[in-house]
């Protein structure tokens, strides 16, 4: 029998594409070309999956795990001779424990299916990014997603109880933990977190939801400098107690283009400012929240910290505000564009974007280095372009924007993964020490290297 005949007697033909099919569907959001790979699999459960892996592992068969691909470091990203694995299929809700605040969900199931069946129990999964009607769960964990909300939930991981992984040999290891502490030995649930697939299949999570809030702020800043932005942060951090959620800064090449006369938003506020930042928090009185934040802003109004204010007066104002910081598109409008995704002390982080501007400067005329970020998080991200998105440019685009990360320790991805794009990058991040660990990690679970082989390192 051969190898695909063998995994047809396990998922069925529904559980299987090939041919042409496989190619018709695209290889990612954002990528225009199809699915390159001999098959795509969809097991319906970690029972099915178990058994197709441990095929795979007699054959040698190379496979690489898919979500929602909505992944931005071609972290799924798929070649002739090898085969996808999609959780398409594992898309049931298993169980929503309302004393535990917990809710457990196949890997499959994409994020805003979650959110919203949190939301029936006034509960809620504190993740929250762009993409979240086509990511999954298993995706979330797989590249521990950042997004909006991490400078008072955490990332991902935060946000993970427990989980079930399926081994490169179809061993599973259920661990679906639903408390808070649980030190017995060593949480092998952190092995699958950001680890993007090349340790095992996540099929299955227990994750922790939190009380809604049920008071919500935003307000749209103007700063001059960017001392005043991080001044900015630790004073509403100070005064908000605890209830700050996001700190979105847009800088004013950022805010400039997407309020521009092309796009369908209007300006809120001037553009003669440097930074544009959202401030939001969540809370639990609507009524003393706002209080309290207005209040706050007043202050830091008066005292010069900041230099001109918007408050959305209704959802829909609310959402058009964050409509600017979430369309990233209008960069991508004219000319070829590549995004970075980069994370640094928040103290280093307007002399490296000044270097990063230097070493842009120094090689190209005209070029493209648009920032925005969750500063917050010490997170950046930068659309670079330089007239071409290819070979050489690309490259040294990417010197650019990475060698400067090395004297402050930076990271070269703060919440998107490694994946193959940035696997020449790592030890700018990682050391000798901590990439042999991985590289051992790897071989103890994976001796064939067959599960989502070459990403992060070769
Ligand atoms: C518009 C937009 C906005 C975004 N905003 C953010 C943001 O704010 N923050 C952020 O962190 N990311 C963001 N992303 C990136 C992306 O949505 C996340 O990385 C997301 O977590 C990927 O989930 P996915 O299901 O699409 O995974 P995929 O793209 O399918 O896969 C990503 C990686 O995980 C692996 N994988 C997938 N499923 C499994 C599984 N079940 N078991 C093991 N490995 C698996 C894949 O092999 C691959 O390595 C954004 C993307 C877009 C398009």
């Amino acid at each position: 029998m051969t190898i695909l005949e063998e995994i047809e007697g396990v998922v069925g033909k529904k559980g299987l594409i090939i041919g042409d099919d496989v190619f018709n569907r695209k290889a990612g959001i954002w990528i225009d070309d199809g699915i390159k790979a001999d098959a795509i699999i969809r097991p319906k459960d970690t029972k099915e999956l178990s058994k197709v892996l441990s095929i795979c592992n007699k054959f040698d068969q190379k496979v690489i795990p898919h979500g929602g691909l909505t992944g931005l470091a071609e972290g799924a990203i798929t070649q002739k001779g090898q085969i996808a694995i999609s959780s398409e299929r594992m898309t049931s809700i298993e169980e929503v424990d309302e004393i535990g605040r917990t809710i457990t969900v196949q890997a499959g199931v994409p994020l805003e299916k979650v959110q919203e069946e949190a939301e029936k129990y006034n509960l809620m999964l504190p993740v929250d990014l762009g993409a979240r009607g086509s990511c999954t769960i298993g995706g979330n964990i797989s590249t521990n997603a950042g997004g909006n909300m991490v400078i008072k939930y955490g990332m991902m991981r935060d946000s993970v109880l427990g989980l079930e992984a399926v081994l490169a040999d179809g061993q599973i290891i259920t661990s679906m933990n639903k408390m808070l502490k649980n030190n017995s030995g060593y949480d092998l649930k952190q092995l699958f977190i950001g680890t993007e697939g090349t340790l095992g299949f996540v099929t299955r999570a227990v994750l922790r939801l939190r009380e809604k809030p049920t008071s919500i702020n935003t307000v749209l800043l103007a700063l001059d400098s960017f001392d005043e932005v991080i001044e900015c942060l630790k004073y509403m951090d100070k005064g908000l107690g605890g209830n700050l959620s996001a700190y979105e800064v847009m800088w004013r090449n950022f805010y400039e283009v997407v309020t521009s006369s092309n796009s369908n938003h209007n300006p809120p506020l001037p553009l003669n400012y440097s930074y544009y930042v959202i401030v939001e928090t969540l809370g639990a009185d609507q009524d003393k929240d706002t209080a309290l934040f207005e209040e706050l802003l007043e202050v830091a109004l008066d005292g010069g910290i900041i230099k001109d204010a918007v408050i959305p007066q209704s959802e829909t104002e609310r959402s058009k505000l964050w409509s600017i910081r979430d369309d990233v598109e209008q960069h991508y409008k004219d000319g070829p564009v590549k995004m970075f995704d980069v994370s640094m002390p928040i103290s280093f982080m307007e002399k490296y974007v000044q270097e990063v501007n230097a070493n842009f400067s120094a090689h190209w005329n005209e070029y493209k280095c648009v920032v925005f970020g969750h500063v917050g998080d010490g997170n950046l991200h930068i659309i670079g372009g330089v007239g071409s998105n290819e070979g050489e440019a690309t490259e040294l685009m990417e010197a650019c924007i990475y060698e400067p990360l090395k004297s402050i320790k930076g990271a070269v991805s703060a919440e998107h993964g490694i994946g193959l794009e940035k696997k020449n990058y790592l030890e700018i991040s990682r050391s000798e020490t901590e990439i042999s660990l991985m590289r051992n990690l790897k071989k103890a679970l994976d001796p064939k290297n067959i599960l989502n082989p070459g990403k992060i390192f070769d």
